[in-house]
C-alpha cells in the first residue's frame, strides 16, 4: 500500500496528541469565557438544505459561488457541507419564535470549503463563531468584539489587530454600489479577470479581492462611508467611542467589506503579524438575514481555530506533551489471575482510577515493557502465588520499589490517584 492510502483527503488533517491537547485546552478556555459573557451553545447539523445557505450568504457571494461542497442525496435533494456557521444557526433560531430573536448563542465545530489548499487555508476547518441576535445597536457590536478579544488574549495570543468599517445599511446599498462602479469605471481593465466579472455582478466585492493589481486600484477608491447616508457614518463613530471606553484600539479600514452579503452597518476582521498571507484570525459583523418570511438582525463573528492554534505553537514552541496522569497497569500470569483481574480493573475504574488491563496474556517481561511504553505509574502483578495468598505484588514505576499487599491495602494504596485523575 502506498502512504498515500493513509493521508486523508487533501486539505483536510487528522489532529493527534501532542497537538490536539492544545486544541482541548483552547476550547475549553472558550467555554469559560463564553460563559462569563452569556452564550449558550449550539450545534446544528454538519448537512443542510443548499438553499440555507444561498438565501442567506447571497448568491453571488464567492462561498455560494466556487466553495461549497453541494451534492444531491439519493432523493434528488441538494444538500451542502456548511461552509460556514451563521446560515445554520439563523435557520434554527428563525423557527424557534419570539426568543429566537434575542438568543444569545455561540458554536464550536468543523466547516467545508472548497477552496485551493494552501497555508492557511483549509477544506475542512473550524471555527468558534457566536451570535448575539437584536437590532442595530453599537453596544451590542463593541461587545462583540470586546468578547473576541478576551477570547484571544485568554487562549494566550497577543499581538492581534482589529479592523473596522461598516457596510451601511440595505438603504445605502444602491449609492454604495453606484459610487463604487462610477469610481471604478475608468479602472475596470486594470481589474483580474475574475474581479471584472465582480464589477458586473456585485461590485463590493472587488474590495475584497486578494489580486495586487485590483488592491492598488482599490487603494484609490473613496472611503465606502462617503457614499452613505450620514446615520450610518454615526453609527460606526458610536461603535468606534465605545470601543475607546472599553480601551480596545482598533485601526477603521475604510476598503474592507467582507465577503457575505448579509451584513449591514458594523464589520471587522482581527488579523495577525505571524500568520502570512492569510492573516485573517477571525471576522465578524452586524447582520439581516431574510428566512422564512422572518428577518434576523444581530450580530456574530467566526474564529479560525488552526490559525489561532498556528500562532500560539509559533510563540510558545512545540505543542507541550502532555503532563502524564496517574495510569495503574494490571499485568496477569496465568489465566485465572487474568480472570481476577478482569473484575479488579472494573472495581478500580468504578472507583474512579485510571487502569489498563494487559490484555495479551504475553510473558511478564513482554508485559512490563507495554506498562513502561504507555507511561504507567504503578503496575500490579498477579500470578498463582499471589492468587493463592490473595495478594497483589505493587511495583512503583516511579522508584521501582515493589511490596506485596493485600486487597484493602491496596484500594488504600490506589485511592489517591483518583484525586489525582480528576
Ligand atoms: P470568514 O467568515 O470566511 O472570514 O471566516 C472566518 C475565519 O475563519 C477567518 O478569519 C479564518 O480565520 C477562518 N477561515 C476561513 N476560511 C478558512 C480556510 N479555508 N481554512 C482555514 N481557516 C479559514
Amino acid at each position: 500500500m502506498s502512504s498515500a492510502e493513509f493521508q486523508p483527503i487533501q486539505g483536510m488533517s487528522d489532529l493527534v496528541p501532542p497537538e490536539v491537547t492544545r486544541w482541548q485546552s483552547v476550547e475549553a478556555q472558550a467555554r469559560h469565557i463564553l460563559d462569563l459573557y452569556g452564550f449558550d451553545e449550539i450545534r446544528t447539523p454538519l448537512l443542510e438544505r443548499t438553499e440555507v445557505f444561498q438565501r442567506s450568504l447571497g448568491d453571488t457571494t464567492d462561498v455560494v459561488q466556487k466553495e461549497m461542497y453541494s451534492f444531491e442525496d439519493r432523493g434528488g435533494r441538494s444538500l451542502t457541507l456548511r461552509p460556514e456557521g451563521t446560515a445554520g444557526v439563523m435557520r434554527h433560531l428563525a423557527g424557534r419564535g419570539p426568543d429566537g430573536q434575542e438568543a444569545r448563542v455561540f458554536y464550536w465545530g468543523p466547516m467545508f470549503r472548497s477552496e485551493r489548499p494552501q497555508a492557511g487555508r483549509k477544506r475542512q476547518f473550524h471555527q468558534l463563531g457566536a451570535e448575539a441576535l437584536g437590532p442595530p445597536n453599537p453596544a451590542a457590536d463593541a461587545e462583540m468584539l470586546a468578547l473576541q478579544l478576551q477570547l484571544l488574549t485568554g487562549f494566550g495570543l497577543t499581538g492581534c489587530q482589529v479592523q473596522l468599517n461598516t457596510r451601511g445599511t440595505f438603504e445605502d446599498r444602491g449609492s454604495v454600489e453606484q459610487g463604487l462602479r462610477d469610481a471604478l469605471q475608468p479602472h475596470v481593465s486594470e481589474l483580474g479577470a475574475d474581479d471584472q466579472r465582480r464589477f458586473k455582478e456585485n461590485v463590493l466585492r472587488v474590495l475584497d479581492s486578494k489580486e495586487p493589481a485590483t488592491r492598488s486600484v482599490v487603494a484609490s477608491l473613496p472611503p465606502v462611508t462617503s457614499f452613505m447616508s450620514p446615520d450610518s457614518r454615526r453609527y460606526l463613530e458610536e461603535v468606534e467611542r465605545m470601543l475607546n471606553l472599553l480601551s480596545i484600539d482598533v485601526q477603521v479600514n475604510p476598503r474592507l467589506v467582507r465577503g457575505l452579503d448579509y451584513y449591514v452597518h458594523t464589520v471587522w476582521e482581527i488579523t495577525h503579524d505571524a500568520l502570512g498571507a492569510q492573516d485573517a484570525l477571525s471576522g465578524g459583523g452586524r447582520y439581516q438575514i431574510e428566512l422564512g418570511g422572518k428577518t434576523m438582525e444581530g450580530v456574530g463573528f467566526a474564529m479560525g481555530l488552526e490559525r489561532v492554534l498556528t500562532v500560539l505553537l509559533q510563540e510558545e514552541g512545540e505543542a507541550a506533551k502532555p503532563i502524564p496522569g496517574n495510569l495503574v497497569w494490571i499485568v496477569s500470569l496465568g489465566e485465572s489471575a487474568f480472570r481476577e483481574n478482569l473484575i479488579l480493573v472494573q472495581t478500580l475504574r468504578l472507583r474512579g482510577i485510571r487502569c489498563r488491563l494487559d490484555l495479551s496474556g504475553r510473558s511478564m517481561k513482554a508485559q512490563m515493557r507495554a506498562a513502561n511504553r504507555a507511561g504507567a505509574t504503578t503496575v500490579i502483578i498477579r500470578g498463582e502465588q499471589e492468587m493463592e495468598k490473595g495478594t497483589f505484588q505493587v511495583k512503583s514505576m516511579e522508584d521501582g520499589k515493589q511490596e506485596e499487599l493485600a486487597m484493602a491495602e491496596l484500594l488504600q494504596r490506589l485511592a489517591p490517584l483518583h484525586v489525582h485523575n480528576a
